[in-house]
């Protein structure tokens, strides 16, 4: 495996929009956070682990041992996906897969707009949640939930963002995620949320070159 000498970090996913907004949360909360000290798994050639987990943070910890163990780095992932509350919080850990087979986020989106075709405006209340976390070589590892609340709209709105975007208003915004800025999608987001409570750990395994005691590494 060929670790670019600059890395201090693993990202340990293979979506590249969550490599972009994990790059973007992480810069402006760690003094001296750089893009050349992180690499991705995907760019790495890390194979991605089964997620057989049934919570995102146990799902989170398996994707980022996995990298973490292949590249001796400290690894950050996390693993979040859309709770529904008429659906008893589906699609929940099965996001990603909601359609019957991983990382089609047009048919998840469809599917999960025909399944609530029928529910009142009032029902369509959902949340965002992400587990993030660290796993450092040495066994350490800490984790940190964020939830952004929410509606589901009807009809898909704006192109940025992914996933659910398009169909999601954040509570306290007249318009989808897909509508809003990066900037603004990532200060309300679960996943900044997450990544702000994990920050100071993270600093700390930069630090100190993934050799963190747990109390050198408490958020
Ligand atoms: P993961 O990469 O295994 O954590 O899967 C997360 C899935 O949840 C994605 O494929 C999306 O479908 C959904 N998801 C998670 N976070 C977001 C978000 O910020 N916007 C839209 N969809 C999201």
């Amino acid at each position: 495996m060929n670790i670019p000498s600059s890395a201090r970090l693993v990202l340990a996913t293979h979506n590249p929009h969550k490599v972009r907004e994990l790059a973007d949360i992480l810069s402006p909360l760690i003094p001296g956070f750089s893009s050349d000290m992180v690499v991705g798994a995907a760019g790495l050639g890390i194979a991605e682990p089964v997620e057989d987990g049934v919570s995102f943070t146990e799902n989170a910890l398996i994707k980022a041992r996995a990298a973490s163990a292949a590249t001796g780095l400290p690894a950050v992932t996390d693993d979040s996906g859309i709770c529904v509350d008429i659906m008893g919080g589906a699609p929940g850990i099965f996001s990603a897969r909601w359609c019957g087979h991983h990382g089609d986020d047009q048919a998840n989106l469809q599917l999960l707009l025909d399944q609530m075709a029928d529910v009142p405006d009032a029902q369509r209340t959902a949340s965002f949640v992400s587990a993030a976390v660290l796993c450092c070589p040495g066994g350490l590892e800490r984790h940190c939930l964020g939830k952004m609340s929410g509606r589901l709209i009807r009809t898909p709105q704006g192109e940025g963002g992914f996933g659910y975007d398009p169909i999601f208003v954040a509570d306290g915004q007249d318009c989808t995620n897909s509508e809003l800025s990066a900037g603004q999608k990532n200060a309300l987001s679960h996943r900044g949320k997450a990544f702000r409570a994990l920050a100071p750990a993270i600093a700390a395994a930069l630090e100190l070159g993934g050799n963190l005691t747990p109390a050198q590494a408490r958020p």
